[in-house]
């Protein structure tokens, strides 16, 4: 078949830019390495939202930042993605000076972004009530936001596939052949044929673009690690930023959409694209940085620890549009921070730029902005809770204690459109294993509940990869030999 458009990466950007395109009377496929969407920068990021005074002014973060924030509101309904605009506070300690915030409130007024700088202690203490009381000043941006970042981009692919995207995962692509008229993306399995191409590989959108011709930008890997904690009601309130250092936004705290509360990230350039391991040294640097914000942060509700990589390009800025080398080559390169914040600003753009390259695109009259509720058993009333489980049993069934997720909601989120078929695909899709026992009790429940659902074997069933495997061997098989000779003759082990 030859497709219209091939997306080559499924992370909030592939994904978004899939939606965005679906509108549209076109053929489509969404090509991923890996095995399901969100698996790489998407899924381990602050998960903010950010109001947009922040990038340098006329730069693409800007612009894609303060065009895509008020789209998060419609789009988070329509598609059923919990988000909530708590607002975030930049806060200056003594001796930081007020010059950093007087910039950043500049960029606000100029942008048309709601900003308020505030100086008075007790007013900033009712905000945020454990905060730093080195607190000197804070620039208050109230349309900040949290949200799950792979929830966002879970909810994108399904409304995509409903309208008529196709996904490919475990499929990294190899080579790209210019044909002239179309493209021939190669992995290891298949080949696709596209007329165009769009390149929204993260980390890889160099080595995409090169292979595809277009040789004119480098992706570096920046490394931020993070400490997430327990659910703490509304122990911290808001994003919390501090004043930022030349590489990053610095570390922050906030909390997550879902209640819990993080430190992080730091910042460290690297050569691997790979490598998101975390340090004793690093998360030192993160418990360092949040304690600047909140004194008495509670460590002790740790749950884990993680890093992501942002793609820093050789622009240090977002690379978008259609390449000058290659024709029918659009790029959705170098989408670093905050590109979670302006994916969706991103994928418009993408398709103007489609558009602008004489690709003619006829709107759908049947596209489906919405998708299926998702079943959250743990949100429902008691009530409702009772009903669920006497229509279906399986809702009665609790798998996960810590996040109290039923079977019912394991078996939807594998029988979904571009569903699960990984325990990570399971966790990401209903927090199962994301409590405070990060899976101890419950991932043995999912892989039989996984396995019955797909037809296989348990020890077929993956972590993430297909190299991320839960079983290696049966246990009490020893390597001894099976049998001993004694005075002669063979006897078998006890
Ligand atoms: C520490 C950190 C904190 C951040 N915090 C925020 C924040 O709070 N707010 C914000 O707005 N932004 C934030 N960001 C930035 C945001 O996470 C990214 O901009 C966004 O996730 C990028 O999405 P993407 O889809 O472009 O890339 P990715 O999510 O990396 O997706 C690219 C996809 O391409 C696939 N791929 C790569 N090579 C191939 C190949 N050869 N064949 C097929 N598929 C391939 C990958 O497997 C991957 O799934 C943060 C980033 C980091 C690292």
């Amino acid at each position: 078949m030859l497709y219209d458009f091939a997306i080559i990466g499924a992370g909030v950007t592939g994904t978004a830019i899939a939606r965005e395109l679906s509108k549209y009377k076109v053929s489509a496929i969404v090509i991923e390495k890996l095995s399901d969407v969100a698996c790489e920068t998407s899924k381990a990021n602050s998960g903010i939202i950010h109001a947009g005074y922040d990038a340098p002014s006329g730069s693409w973060k800007a612009k894609m930042n303060v065009r895509s924030n008020p789209l998060y509101d419609d789009i988070c309904k329509e598609l059923y993605i919990p988000f909530r605009r708590l607002g975030s506070l930049v806060v200056a300690l003594a001796g930081q000076g007020t010059d950093y915030i007087e910039e950043l409130y500049q960029h606000g007024v100029e942008r048309d972004i709601p900003v308020e700088i505030i100086k008075e202690l007790s007013q900033i203490k009712k905000m945020e009530p454990n905060i730093t009381d080195d607190v000197e000043v804070v620039l208050h941006a109230p349309t900040a936001g949290v949200i799950s970042p792979f929830t966002l981009a879970i909810a994108l692919a399904e409304n995509a596939n409903i309208n008529g995207v196709e996904f490919v995962f475990n499929a990294p692509v190899q080579a790209i052949e210019n044909m002239g008229k179309f493209f021939i993306v190669d992995t290891p399995g298949k080949s696709f044929q596209a007329r165009a191409i769009i390149n929204a590989s993260g980390l890889f959108a160099d080595e995409i673009s090169r292979m595809a011709g277009d040789e004119s930008f480098k992706i570096t890997p920046r490394k931020g690690e993070y400490i997430l904690l327990d659910k703490m009601g509304d122990y911290v309130r808001k994003v919390l930023f501090p004043v930022p250092t030349k590489k990053s936004k610095g570390i922050l705290v906030s909390p997550t959409v879902d209640g819990n509360v993080f430190l992080g990230p730091n910042a460290r350039d690297q050569d691997s694209k790979l490598d998101n391991s975390t340090s004793l040294h690093g998360l030192d640097e993160v418990i360092e940085g949040g304690r600047k914000l909140i004194p008495r942060i509670p460590l002790v509700e740790s749950i884990t620890n993680f890093a992501g990589l942002r793609a820093v390009s050789s622009t240090n800025d977002f690379i978008i549009g259609e390449s000058k080398v290659t024709p029918k080559l659009f790029q959705a390169a170098g989408i670093q921070s905050p590109g979670l914040s302006s994916c969706l600003g991103i994928a418009e753009e993408v398709v103007d730029a489609v558009k602008a390259s004489g690709i003619e695109l006829k709107l759908k009259e049947n596209f489906n902005p919405t998708r299926e509720k998702p079943i959250v058993f743990a949100e429902l009333p008691w009530s409702e809770r009772d009903a669920l489980a006497q229509w279906n049993k399986q809702f009665g069934h609790i798998i996960c204690r810590c996040e109290t997720v039923t079977e019912g909601e394991i078996v939807q989120a594998i029988r979904r459109p571009v569903g699960a078929r990984t325990v990570d695909g399971v966790k990401f899709r209903t927090r199962v294993g994301m409590g405070r026992c990060q899976g101890g009790f419950c991932t043995p429940r999912v892989i039989k509940i996984l396995a019955r659902e797909l037809g296989v074997e348990e020890d077929e069933i993956v972590k993430r990869e297909p190299s991320t495997k839960y079983f290696f061997g049966e246990t009490k098989e020893f390597r001894q030999p099976r049998a001993a000779s004694v005075n002669g003759s063979e006897v078998a082990r006890p």
